[in-house]
């Protein structure tokens, strides 16, 4: 079995990610890349978490053919790999429809700066890609370009795609996102939320960028 490990990896994380209720059923889809082939790990189609194995994650080239794999990859694999083709700063993709961050892209407002965490993981607002159906080129197309050097982006009427350097991280990031939408619509409710300023922001992110190691990812 080719990368056995790296798929390994990516059944741990796919586990957390329903575990911590980021998705539900089978929802929402995680790759990884070895940098070292360029091959791409990616979660099946119509993965059931409880019973994913390393068996059942596709290795995939760039362009999303098939290298090994029992089962078809997600139909979100040509967003993954065109994101991967675009970042070399990044190995790992994951879509998720955690709910708070959801919610923001269905009323089209972007994530504020709330929390240190936000700043430190995400450095700046959330953009929103429009409402499209998801699997098709020109979807990957539009995420791809809202995303930009970003760490995260909100699908329209839909969910959300954080990305990052290694599985631990890109993790880390979609949690920040989610605890940012949650804590901002609870003050909300309490009073008047206050933005960090966006020099704090700024700082606190590259920060983060040099303890990681990651480059760019703010534009
Ligand atoms: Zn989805």
């Amino acid at each position: 079995m080719q990368l056995a490990e790296l798929r390994a990896e990516v059944v741990r994380y796919a586990k957390k990610m329903y575990d911590s209720q980021l998705v539900q059923a089978t929802q929402g889809n995680l790759s990884a890349r070895d940098p070292e082939s360029g091959l791409i790990c990616i979660t099946p189609s119509g993965a059931d978490y409880q019973l994913l194995t390393a068996e059942d994650i596709v290795v995939v080239d760039e362009y999303g053919n098939v290298a090994e794999g029992k089962w078809k990859p997600s139909v979100e694999t040509p967003l993954h790999t065109l994101v991967l083709r675009k970042r070399n700063d990044i190995n790992c993709v994951m879509h998720n429809h955690s709910p708070y961050a959801t919610a923001f892209g269905v009323v089209y407002q972007p994530i504020p700066m709330i929390l240190m965490e936000s700043a430190l993981a995400l450095g700046g607002e959330v953009p929103i890609a429009p409402y499209l159906i998801s699997g098709t080129p020109e979807f990957a197309e539009i995420v791809c370009e809202t995303l930009g050097n970003r760490p995260a982006v909100l699908w329209g009427n839909h969910g959300v795609m954080v990305v990052g350097a290694t599985l631990t991280q890109t993790f880390s990031i979609a949690h920040a996102l989610e605890d940012s939408a949650k804590v901002y619509a609870i003050a909300k409710q309490l009073g008047t939320p206050i933005v960090l300023p966006p020099d704090e922001v700024e700082r606190l992110h590259k920060f983060w960028v040099n303890q990681y190691g990651q480059k760019a990812l703010t534009q």
